[in-house]
């Protein structure tokens, strides 16, 4: 009997997701909601904890040749409480497995976890246990997080309502065009070591890459207007695939328009030099770590004037598709490419 083999390239990252925990069955009354969003959420009392993993690995999302290992560490907690910040929620706990060659002085660990404990120490969370091993080859790590906050509170991909309001925070393309300089100076470096690397001029979208940061800030400032938004996700990807992952789980069709897409001048400027649109690294570039969400309509006001939150689209009835109306007018359907770590395209992120 012929057995069909189907390459995971076929399928993508998503669809093998699906494929894989589509006989998933939960046994616990207490678990709200199982896969299927940035974090898992769970009964517990009168709140909800929330767990969500997260796993990056060397040579695929990372590239030690210019990742100074206190910033891996530091980045490795910050994807990590970008999920459940995503969840409207705040994260408490922190566990860390770390895979690890010889080719790794004890030194060298230690400088990993001292971006770790900077991180911790800058979310407030406390770092409670993990595992530890040897790696053929590489650095591997992962990390398993906790965060708590009330049921009613909880933004979930799933509750964008029609003619609800898109927003997102931060800038977008930033961290995609820092990497691209990253690999640009490494070549050099690599055909002359003599060669210092020139990122001054690029500090901020190198920032961005090397220095994430969760957005945090806004769980409280939400908090304190009295919003909870409709839904919500992290930019993990490339804002197009989790305006994909929202348009799904909504069942819902959403608009966004080119004007509005927030962009820093640097990020702009920068995307010139690789002759590429601007456009394309803040609908497809990953790691901004910034938060995509829905409001309603009668949320607008209290956000309205907040200087770090941008209105792109709004959410339209279901079938309409994911459009983009370009400066000129025209819609155009997005495409999802975000990253893809089985295609043969190269990339980082998770
Ligand atoms: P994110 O980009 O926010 O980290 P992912 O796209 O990695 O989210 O995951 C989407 C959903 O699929 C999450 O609910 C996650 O827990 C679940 N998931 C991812 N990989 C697996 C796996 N190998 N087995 C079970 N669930 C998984
Ligand atoms: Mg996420």
């Amino acid at each position: 009997m012929d057995e069909k083999r189907t390459e995971i390239s076929e399928l993508g990252e998503f669809a093998l997701i699906d494929k894989l925990t589509d006989e998933v069955k939960l046994y616990k009354n207490e678990t709200i909601k199982g896969i299927g969003d940035d974090a898992s959420v769970i009964r517990q009392g009168d709140k909800v904890l929330l767990a969500s993993s997260d796993m990056m690995i060397e040579g695929i999302h990372f590239d030690l040749s210019y990742y100074p290992l206190p910033h891996l560490g530091y980045k490795l907690v910050v994807a990590n409480v970008s999920d459940i910040a995503a969840m409207n929620a705040i994260p408490t706990q922190i566990l860390i497995n770390i895979g690890v060659s010889n080719r790794f002085s004890v030194e060298a660990i230690e400088s990993l976890y001292e971006g770790i404990n900077a991180a911790c120490k800058d979310y407030k969370i406390d770092f409670v246990g993990g595992d530890t091993s040897s790696s053929t080859s590489g650095l591997i790590l992962s990390a398993a997080i906790l965060g708590t906050t009330e049921e009613e509170m909880v933004a979930y991909r799933s509750g964008a309502g029609v003619n609800d309001i898109l927003c997102v925070s931060g800038d977008l393309g930033g961290a995609y065009i820092g990497l691209q300089i990253l690999e640009r100076e490494k070549q050099v470096f690599l055909t002359d070591p003599e060669m210092q690397p020139k990122l001054t001029k690029y500090e901020y979208v190198v920032g961005r890459q090397l220095k994430p940061k969760a957005r945090t800030d806004l769980i409280y400032e939400f908090k304190e207007l009295g919003i909870v938004p409709t839904s919500m996700i992290d930019i993990s990807d490339g804002l197009a695939s989790e305006i994909f992952h929202i348009a799904k789980s909504s069942n819902v069709g959403i608009k966004i328009f080119e004007e509005h897409l927030p962009i820093d001048k640097e990020t702009f400027e920068t995307s010139a030099e690789f002759s590429m649109d601007p456009l394309t690294a803040a609908l497809n570039g990953g790691e901004d770590y910034e938060l995509l969400f829905t409001i309603k309509q009668t949320d607008f006001d209290k956000l309205k004037k907040h200087a770090d939150i941008h209105f792109i689209g709004h959410i339209d009835k279901p079938g309409t598709g994911k459009i983009l109306v370009t400066r000129n007018g025209a819609g155009v359907e997005l495409q999802a490419q975000g990253w893809n770590h089985f295609s043969s395209k190269d990339h980082t992120s998770g």
